[in-house]
């Protein structure tokens, strides 16, 4: 059996390693210079962002085992402090609901995760998939030829992928939430904090979330110094994406300013990124999507849910159907 997977996020790597377990190769088509997608650090003078999810929790998922007893623990982070909330930027600690599960990242950020999850794995990188041509028994990209095929993509761009193949799925009610992450590095660092992360659980006000990275995991920002990554509401973000990285970084450090004071008005370095899909806004159905014997499958965090876990366990659900074909 030839698998090719396109896409090394994580919904990719874990199909590659569900079927690494059981001694099936695939190869995986990576359009990046890394895998990892939207898991993702970012590294500059000194401080490191993890510049889209911002840590994994594994919630009791498949994900647990492989992240806690089958990888080495080196460099893993168990993030202590909790997620607090903000009402207007005023932070209080809330329900502890937004921090009871066990999160984790690693020192050197939490793109280690996709790397120790692809060791193994044959992944090209810097491969774009355009099209897929589908034979007669098989299907042929890039020019090697495959017996099934995993789309791993967001699904807007996993249907238009399967356009090139004249392939239609139920995937068309599914769309993605954009987001503005802006990733600032200080000279200074707040007085210690009694918090990790700050959400606005209503989503109202224009910073959606804080990840004081320096809090969550040590070696993130030089000594004395502080790194933080805020990601801008959904609302801001769709209403803004476009405007210049200057406006979006002003905007980013008028909120520091007003929670930490006049040291965080000016950042040290201060990055945009822009995720024009961020997680997803609703789903589609895996079964739906998925077909009993069907050669083209789909993993992605549009099917289980958007997040780290569930397109972890989509990419094993889809793994076990390979398997059992
Ligand atoms: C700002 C932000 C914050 C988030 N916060 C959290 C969080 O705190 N906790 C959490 O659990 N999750 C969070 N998430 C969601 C989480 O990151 C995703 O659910 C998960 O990483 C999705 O993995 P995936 O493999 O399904 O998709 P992706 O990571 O998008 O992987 C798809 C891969 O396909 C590649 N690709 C795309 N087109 C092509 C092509 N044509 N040919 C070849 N390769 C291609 C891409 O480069 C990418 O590597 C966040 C995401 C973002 C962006």
């Amino acid at each position: 059996m030839k698998v090719a997977i396109v896409g090394a996020g994580i919904s990719g790597l874990a199909v590659a390693h569900r079927l690494q377990r059981a001694g099936v190769p695939a190869t995986l088509f990576e359009k990046s210079a890394l895998p990892g997608g939207r898991v993702s650090t970012v590294s500059q003078d000194g401080f490191t962002w993890d510049s889209g999810a911002t840590s994994i929790a594994p919630r009791g998922k498949s994900i647990e085992e492989v992240l806690l007893t089958e990888m080495p623990s080196e460099g893993l982070v168990r993030i202590e402090k909790p997620i607090y909330v903000h009402e207007a930027l005023r932070v209080s600690s809330g329900e502890i609901s937004h921090s009871h599960s066990p999160r984790f990242t690693y020192s050197n950020g939490i793109t280690e995760f996709a790397k120790r999850l692809g060791i193994g794995a044959d992944i090209r990188l810097n491969s774009q998939v355009e099209d897929i041509k589908a034979n007669q028994s098989s299907y042929t990209i890039l020019g090697e030829e495959f017996d099934h095929v995993v789309l791993t993509l967001p699904l807007p761009q996993t249907a238009q992928l399967l356009w090139t193949l004249d392939e239609n799925r139920p995937l068309s009610n599914v769309s993605y939430r954009q987001c503005l992450s802006v990733l600032l590095g200080f000279a200074d660092a707040p007085a210690p904090l009694p918090y990790h992360a700050i959400i606005d659980p209503e989503q109202v006000h224009p910073m959606g979330w804080l990840s004081v990275e320096s809090e969550k995991s040590p070696n993130r920002a030089p000594e004395g110094a502080s790194a933080m990554v805020m990601q801008l509401s959904p609302r801001f973000s769709k209403d803004n994406f476009d405007r210049s990285d200057e406006f979006i970084i002003s905007t980013a450090l008028s909120f520091t300013r007003h929670l930490f004071g006049e040291s965080f008005a000016h950042a040290q370095v201060a990055l945009v990124k822009r995720w024009k899909y961020s997680q997803p806004e609703n789903l589609a159905r895996f079964e739906a999507v998925n077909q009993p014997g069907s050669r083209i499958l789909i993993a992605s965090d549009g099917l289980l849910g958007g997040r780290i876990e569930e397109a972890f366990e989509c990419g094993y659900r889809v793994g076990e159907l390979l398997l059992n074909a």
